[in-house]
């Protein structure tokens, strides 16, 4: 087999240190890893290594993963077995001197994994490869304030459509769904604009109905896994994903590790309060950073200062209109991006991340609103001497990172790898 066009990025590496837990371990002063625990870090390490340099030899793995060979054939020969991993044909070593060797990449017959996206009203499922091609995507929408019956019979169907043109059963589906999640649990516990889901025991269900693996997490961590795997997150051992749009939703990755809270309630950033008593907020609560960053607030900006066509203003409008002149559009860009500021402000200065990925309606604006995001942190936060903050775009468009990241749920479950 010959690979071909593979990408090649540098990889962000470290050395394995007593900090190298999994998530629900103590976070310090551990002197010993369970061999369960190192493993599943070093075969995260190989699956990002592949990821991020494409095919290579066991040799180069072994030292871009900053493992030694005997772990390395450990770790691979096992993914060759169950036709996850496959040898190409030999090509050079990059090590100088090396000897020719045959490399390795994902296996393109592998099984795929099952994606499901799931916002207010709306449904988006796919079969995701291994390398993180999308297929066989499908959108349907469900009535959010429906029974509960109308809405697991169309999530069934449009599921059932997209796995039956899977060759071959595939691993699990992994769910990324809007509102407070119990990842534990797999229940969706409540949804602000969609109270159909609310209590739904989803994990279960789909279970049951379909005899595979299921996995659900936050929408927010679901982009921020499919930076990781795919996107600007590549090589980052620290970063925030940023999610705006009806609502406003973030997760963290920390230290080398997904970040998610008690039964994965962390990262309710829409609701972090960034002005006292200040405007009502869909979770009944006053002054949340949602109330001031999203597209409703938005809306009525552009509907009091006399903008066109307010209720469909979006940041990639404004980005344009204030491109072609419009002082209005420009004033108010320049507030939005402000207020989406404020938010990555009180995390810089809670956790220092230094690296933002923006995704969803500020996204939409493209470097031009990111760059105006970053002057805005820059001004507001107290920066230490020689840091740096980045704030990026996703360039891939939210819908396919959150399905990948959907699929990298649950590729982390089935190989037990930590990301
Ligand atoms: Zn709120």
């Amino acid at each position: 087999m010959k690979f071909e066009n593979q990408p090649s990025y540098s990889l962000g590496r470290r050395t394995l240190s007593t900090k190298d837990v999994a998530p629900g371990e103590a976070g310090t002063n551990v002197t010993l890893i369970s061999q369960l625990t190192l493993g599943a870090i070093n075969r995260g390490r190989v699956l990002q290594a592949l990821y991020d340099n494409g095919p290579k030899s066991r040799v180069d793995l072994a030292r871009l993963a900053g493992v030694n060979r005997t772990t390395i054939t450990g770790i691979v020969q096992p993914m060759i077995e169950e036709k996850l991993l496959v040898e190409g044909d030999a090509a050079p070593s990059d090590v100088k001197g090396g000897k020719p060797a045959r490399p390795l990449f994902f296996n393109p017959d592998a099984p795929m994994l099952g994606a499901v996206l799931l916002l207010p009203g709306k449904i988006q499922t796919c079969l995701v490869t291994l390398t993180g091609e999308i297929k066989a995507h499908m959108k349907t929408e469900f009535d959010p304030l429906g029974d509960r019956d109308a809405f697991l019979s169309v999530m069934r169907e449009t599921l059932s459509s997209t796995l039956s043109q899977a060759p071959q059963a595939p691993f699990g589906i992994g769910v990324a769904s809007a509102g407070m999640i119990d990842s534990d649990n797999g229940v969706i516990l409540a949804v602000n604009l969609a109270p159909v889901l609310t209590g739904l025991p989803l994990v279960d269900l789909l279970q049951e109905h379909f005899s595979l693996p299921v996995v659900i997490d936050h929408h927010p961590r679901a982009l921020l896994v499919g930076d990781r795997w795919f996107g600007p997150g590549r090589g980052l051992q620290t970063f925030a994903a940023i999610y705006t749009g009806e609502v406003l939703g973030g997760a963290f990755y920390i230290e080398g590790k997904v970040y998610r809270g008690l039964a994965g309630s962390g990262g309710e950033l829409g609701h972090s309060v960034v002005q006292i008593d200040g405007e009502a907020c869909n979770c009944g609560k006053r002054g949340c950073w949602e109330t001031v960053a999203a597209l409703p607030w938005l809306r009525r900006e552009a509907g009091r200062l006399g903008l066109r066509d307010p209720g469909n203003i979006t940041c990639a409008r404004l980005v344009k209109e204030a491109d072609d002149g419009s002082k209005a559009a420009d004033a108010l860009l320049d507030r939005y991006t402000r207020n989406v500021a404020f938010g990555i402000v009180n995390l810089q200065q809670t956790l220092s991340l230094n690296s933002y990925v923006l995704h969803g309606d500020v996204a939409g604006g493209g470097q031009m609103a990111a760059e105006r995001v970053r002057q805005h942190v820059e001004q507001l936060v107290m920066m230490r001497p020689n840091q740096e903050i980045s704030i990026t775009v996703n360039g891939i468009g939210e819908g396919h990172t959150a399905l990948r990241g959907a699929a990298g749920l649950v590729l982390s479950s089935h190989l037990k790898v930590v990301i």
